[in-house]
C-alpha cells in the first residue's frame, strides 16, 4: 500500500465525523507539543517470544479458568492482526458483540476503529488488536482488579511476541491498567509513555465506545492519532 494522499485522509476523516483540518508539517497543536514521558511498570520480559509460543498462547487461552468471568462468556477473545505489528490497539474488554464473535473490537465501535486506522493509513491486519481482558464482564461493567491480574500476563506476553514500536491504549480502562495509574484519562493523552522492559512508547486516546456517545471528541482523536503518527509512522505490513 503506497502512503496515503491528503484527499483520501480527507474522504476517511469527513467519513468519521470530523472537520477537514490537516496539519503543517511540523505543527502540533500547543497541548500536545511538548511529549512528556512518564514511568510505568515494567512488566514485559525484554527476549523475543518464539513464534512456536503463539499458539501455545491461544490455546491457553481458549482453555482459561484463570477467574470468574469464564463462567460467563461465549468465547474467548485472543485478539487479531499482524503478530509482527508496528502498531499494537490495547482496549479494554470484549463488549457483547466481541463475546459473541470472538473478535476484538467488532460492531460499531469497531467499525469506527477501523475507520480511525484507515485515517491513519492502516488497515486492520496492518496492526495487532487486543484488549486488557480476553472474557467479556457482565453487562459491559468495568474489569476488575483480581482480573486484570489473572488475565494481564496474557497481554504481556502478546506484546513481547509482537513488540510493536508503539502502543495505541484506547479508553480511560486500558490507559490507567497499563500505566498502573488512576489519572484521568484527559491528563494521559498527549504524552508519550513508555511500556514494560522494552520501553515501547505508548500513546493513549478515547475508546470508539466513547466517541460514539460523544461525537464532539472526535477532533481531540483524531488530534491524539496525528500525535502517535508524530511518535511512530503506521507502516503497513508489506
Ligand atoms: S478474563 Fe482472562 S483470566 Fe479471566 S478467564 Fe478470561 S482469559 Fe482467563
Amino acid at each position: 500500500m503506497t502512503a496515503m494522499d491528503e484527499a483520501t485522509r480527507r474522504d476517511y476523516l469527513q467519513s468519521l465525523g470530523i472537520d477537514v483540518w490537516l496539519p503543517r508539517a511540523g505543527r502540533m497543536p500547543a497541548s500536545l507539543a511538548v511529549p512528556v514521558p512518564m514511568t510505568v511498570p515494567k512488566t514485559a520480559p525484554a527476549g523475543p517470544v518464539p513464534a512456536s509460543d503463539w499458539p501455545a498462547l491461544q490455546s491457553e487461552v481458549a482453555a482459561c479458568t484463570r477467574c470468574a468471568l469464564h463462567r460467563s462468556r461465549t468465547n474467548t477473545v485472543f485478539g487479531v492482526g499482524a503478530t509482527r505489528a508496528r502498531w499494537m490497539v490495547i482496549g479494554e474488554a470484549p463488549g457483547a458483540d466481541e463475546d459473541a464473535q470472538g473478535e476484538p473490537f467488532v460492531g460499531r465501535a469497531g467499525q469506527l476503529l477501523t475507520a480511525m486506522l484507515k485515517a491513519c493509513g492502516l488497515e486492520r491486519p496492518d496492526v495487532f488488536i487486543a484488549n486488557i481482558l480476553k472474557c467479556r464482564p457482565p453487562n459491559n461493567r468495568d474489569p476488575l482488579p483480581e482480573e486484570v491480574r489473572e488475565c494481564l500476563p496474557y497481554l504481556t506476553r502478546q506484546i513481547a511476541r509482537v513488540r510493536p514500536q508503539l502502543i495505541l491504549a484506547v479508553g480511560r480502562i486500558a490507559a490507567q491498567n497499563l500505566l498502573a495509574t488512576d489519572a484521568p484519562l484527559g491528563r494521559l493523552r498527549g504524552q508519550v509513555h513508555r511500556y514494560g522492559e522494552l520501553d515501547t512508547p505508548l500513546v493513549v486516546t478515547y475508546h470508539p465506545a466513547y466517541l460514539l456517545r460523544s461525537p464532539g471528541e472526535k477532533r481531540k482523536a483524531w488530534d491524539d492519532l496525528k500525535f502517535a503518527m508524530s511518535v511512530c509512522a503506521p507502516k503497513p505490513v508489506s
